[in-house]
Parts: structure tokens; sequence; C-alpha cells
């Protein structure tokens, strides 16, 4: 199944997305700061979640046995000025609070 990339929030699958690192790591920390945002905007994720992989350099991915694969240690890069806008924009937390519920 297809879930929605944590930047761009379009589908991705798994072939072509990396796996976003788990809340409260020194991974996630060097991942926001490789996109240059703060970790904040991606407290909310919790679960598990796909970056898709074109928010990577084309020289970290390789082909290997015919699929597309991300080299080992590689980070995303720092997203444009309109990335950043459509993530502070449309955080997905807006999106998962039903409304009406009491805090
Ligand atoms: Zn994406």
């Amino acid at each position: 199944m297809a879930s929605p990339c944590v930047i761009c929030s379009e589908p991705c699958g798994r072939k072509l997305s990396k796996s976003f690192p788990d809340v409260n790591t020194t991974s996630r920390n060097d991942y926001c700061r490789a996109l240059g945002v703060d970790p904040v905007i991606f407290a909310h994720i919790k679960t598990r979640r796909y970056l898709c992989f074109k928010h990577f350099d084309n020289d970290d991915c390789e082909e290997v046995d015919g699929k597309t694969v991300l080299s080992r240690g590689a980070y995303p890069k720092e997203l444009t000025e309109r990335e950043k806008n459509f993530l502070i924009c449309n955080p997905p937390v807006a999106r998962l609070r039903k409304p009406g519920s009491r805090l």
C-alpha cells in the first residue's frame, strides 16, 4: 500500500521511497538538518512513513539488478522554499485532527 510522502504528500510506493527515521532518533534530526527544516515540523510523525527518492540527489540513487536503490548513508537534499512552504502550510497534523475533538 502506498502511503503519502512526508515531504510532498504524494503517494509513494515502497519501491521508490525511503523510510523516514523514527521520531527522537539522531537519524531523524540528521534528516531534518539535511532538509533544512526544524524537526518540530515532523514531530507528529510517529508511525512508519516514507519519503520519495526524488528528495534525494540523483547521485545517491543507483540501479541494482534493475531496481533503483538508495546508496547507504544517503541524506535527502535541502528542500526548496516552495517545498518548505508546502510543508508549513499543509501540516499533516491539521488534516488528522478530528473536527470538534476536545483536548
Ligand atoms: Zn515526496
